[in-house]
């Protein structure tokens, strides 16, 4: 018959069993490739950058893929592999925000300073859908020149396998440039717009 002291030790050993199982269970989610694969996002972040910010930039990055790699718009990739595929540099040294075919630059320093007034390229500021905005509030102004930039690295990354942008994805802020961000614009950003 079992003493006192072994009934303890099986309880001890019943509670490390559970714990172990825990660990396992959690180990198996996050080591699975579907789970890292839709994390993965290179960000930097530099100095003075603080997490508060840094999470309302990805919200939008996000909100720009996502609907960019929808399966009407036809580019060749999807979200998850987008996700993966774009750098993200955030940081507030007060220059321009920019982008290349490996990612995103952004600069905090206008949504910082609290700025209203979105500022777009003069060949499509007057533009309804693409253009220019005063009176916004400075994280629709951040929003906007995310999906400017956003538009920018999808042109230059995925324009030379897109059917509808192969032959005009070139210039910077040409006509392909302009149909992406109109995409952005009108169905991400713009619905937020209250006047
Ligand atoms: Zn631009």
């Amino acid at each position: 018959m079992a003493s006192l002291r072994d009934l303890s030790v099986y309880r001890t050993a019943f509670f490390s069993a559970l714990l172990l199982l825990r660990a396992c269970t959690h180990a198996l989610h996050s080591g699975t490739r579907g789970y890292r694969l839709a994390q993965a996002m290179h960000i930097t972040t530099r100095v003075g950058v603080a997490a508060k910010e840094r999470d309302v930039a990805v919200k939008w990055i996000k909100r720009c893929l996502r609907e960019i790699t929808r399966k009407e718009h036809e580019l060749p990739v999807d979200y998850a592999t987008a996700r993966s595929d774009i750098t993200v540099t955030l940081k507030h040294a007060g220059h321009r925000s920019s982008a290349c075919a490996k990612g995103v630059n952004i600069d905090l320093a206008a949504y910082l300073r609290q700025s209203s007034a979105l500022s777009e390229y003069p060949a499509f500021a007057h533009d309804r859908v693409i253009g220019s905005r005063a009176n916004l509030t400075p994280e629709l102004v951040l929003a906007a020149t995310i999906a400017h930039e956003i538009s920018h690295f999808v042109q230059y990354r995925y324009g030379p396998d897109t059917r509808w942008l192969m032959n005009r994805y070139r210039k910077p802020h040409g006509e392909g440039f302009q149909d992406i961000y109109r995409i952005l614009r009108s169905q991400v950003v713009n619905p937020y717009f209250t006047h």
